[in-house]
């Protein structure tokens, strides 16, 4: 990129080269492995990145079939960000499979990940977004990965990630300013699978699941019996649905234990945009209105 801005600056009238704002490099073509991160990308890189998201909007992250277009986007692409932790578990067949001669971007590394354990073995659990406090994280990783690959336009990464570290501390003040109120023993609330480890760990809400931390195991009869116990036991009275998920055994758990149905979150997938939450920002104020207000309810 170097090479062309030379070029691109020779061309031009001395008067250009003079300007105080410094020619662009060309548009860089990125591409995210799933919306949530795509959108967070889009934020970072402002107008001097075209960013494609493999998994569309919602579209389960974890399970994925890569189609031929997905494939060549993938061998496009100039940079590319996955989140990791075990998330994108289909992405180094789809890398083998396109020819793709990079390495992607894990935007997740240096966040305080939490562990949980499923069949007894001990996961990472991979779902870090849903606390605003990690998507910092992301942002300060997307900076620095969009600036080296396009070190012209760093100064404008730069400031457009200062810009949306300052919203993600916001929706942090949201979600506190929404929960903290709430009494502890209230903040109980039953989803479709383990999604929202970090955010129950940021704001202190207990978010119990038929399935475990992905949405690939499946959960047995014994599970859900002991889940469907603990329900009642703790009293839990709303239970959620997720836009990327087959809803049946939520509902299922709900049916055997009197719960009420809480409505949709969005938990790693976003709306397509006529839905309540085409982007970051607005899938996770959509979260939190929507669990606050359950938990207002179930008095
Ligand atoms: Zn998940």
């Amino acid at each position: 990129m170097i090479s062309r801005r030379l070029l691109l600056a020779a061309a031009a009238l001395p008067a250009l080269v003079l300007s105080a704002a410094p020619a662009s490099a060309e548009t860089l073509k990125v591409v995210a492995s799933f919306t949530v991160l795509a959108d967070v990308v889009k934020e970072v890189g402002g107008e001097h990145v075209k960013v494609t998201s493999l998994v569309g909007p919602n579209g389960d992250p974890h399970e994925f079939e890569p189609s031929p277009a997905d494939a060549k986007n993938l061998k496009a692409a100039e940079v590319t960000f996955v989140s990791g932790e075990g998330l994108e578990g289909w992405m180094d067949r789809l890398i083998t499979a396109s020819g793709y001669k990079g390495k992607p971007v894990t935007v997740s590394e240096g966040v305080v990940t939490r562990t949980m354990e499923e069949d007894g073995s001990e996961i990472t659990d991979p779902h870090v977004w849903n606390s605003p406090v990690n998507v910092k994280v992301w942002v300060a990783n997307i900076e620095k990965a969009l600036s080296a690959a396009d070190p012209a336009d760093a100064a404008a990464f730069k400031a457009n990630a200062a810009k949306y570290s300052k919203t993600l501390d916001e929706l942090n003040a949201y979600a506190h300013s929404k929960f903290d109120k709430i009494p502890d023993d209230r903040r109980k609330v039953l989803t479709s699978h383990d999604a929202f480890g970090y955010f129950g760990r940021e704001y202190n809400v207990s978010f119990l699941a038929p399935l475990g931390l992905s949405t690939e195991s499946e959960a047995s009869a014994a599970d859900v019996a002991k889940l469907i116990e603990q329900i009642k036991s703790e009293r839990v009275k709303a239970y959620f649905f997720e836009n990327s998920n087959d809803p049946r055994l939520v509902k299922q758990v709900a049916k055997a234990t009197g719960a009420e149905p809480g409505g949709e979150l969005y938990v790693e997938s976003l709306s397509d945009a006529k839905g309540p939450a085409p982007t970051y920002e607005k899938m996770f104020r959509y979260n939190v209105d929507q669990l606050a207000a359950a938990m207002a309810k179930s008095s």
